[in-house]
């Protein structure tokens, strides 16, 4: 549900969502016009088939369990790197990042304000992310939250509150505005 859409929107959703399809089987199992019918208004109604899709693939080929394996992850229907690594270290306390919007701002800002917007300049920013993540599963979890909630909240799209943000003197954007 947060592929694309923010969390404010979500909170709506998700709570009615899981009461409905409580277990994947159950979500396995219902007819996809009633999976739909419970994302209405979410808007990128692929998602909804793909998460369906995939806790097919889970029940019938996984015996019920999502894999925590980032390449088995991505093997499955909707999951592209960002959700494989959100899931491996949000559900698995795997020591791996997860890149969204909000956190290749942060670590742009802060590390590479000259790059750009190739695939190879993500490439950077995911190896950046990879170089600062701490090597204990718990604080890595706790390390992505952090990152994440610093783009939604300080150093956000529209504006950088450099003057109220924890990490300004690490931050190259930051210092340049001291
Ligand atoms: S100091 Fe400013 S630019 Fe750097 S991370 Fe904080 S809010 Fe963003």
């Amino acid at each position: 549900m947060l592929q694309q859409t923010q969390v404010a929107r979500v909170v709506e959703y998700y709570p009615r969502f899981l009461a409905r399809f409580p277990t994947l089987e159950r979500l396995a199992r219902a007819r996809p016009g009633r999976v739909r019918e419970a994302w209405d208004g979410l808007g990128y109604y692929r998602r909804a088939a793909n998460l369906q899709q995939l806790a097919r693939t889970v029940v019938t080929d996984r015996g019920g369990k999502i894999p925590h394996d980032l390449v088995e992850l991505r093997e499955l229907p909707g999951i592209g790197r960002y959700t494989a690594g959100a899931v491996a270290s949000f559900a698995y306390e795997q020591v791996t990042p997860c890149v969204d919007t909000n956190v290749a701002r942060v670590i742009r800002r802060a590390f590479h304000p000259r790059l750009g917007l190739t695939a190879k300049d993500h490439e950077r920013l995911w190896a950046t992310a990879t170089t600062l993540l701490p090597r204990s599963g718990k604080a890595a979890w706790a390390f992505n939250q952090a990152i994440m909630e610093l783009g939604a909240i300080v150093c956000t799209a529209r504006v950088a509150k450099c003057r109220e943000c924890p990490v300004r003197e690490e931050c190259r954007t930051g210092r340049r505005r001291e």
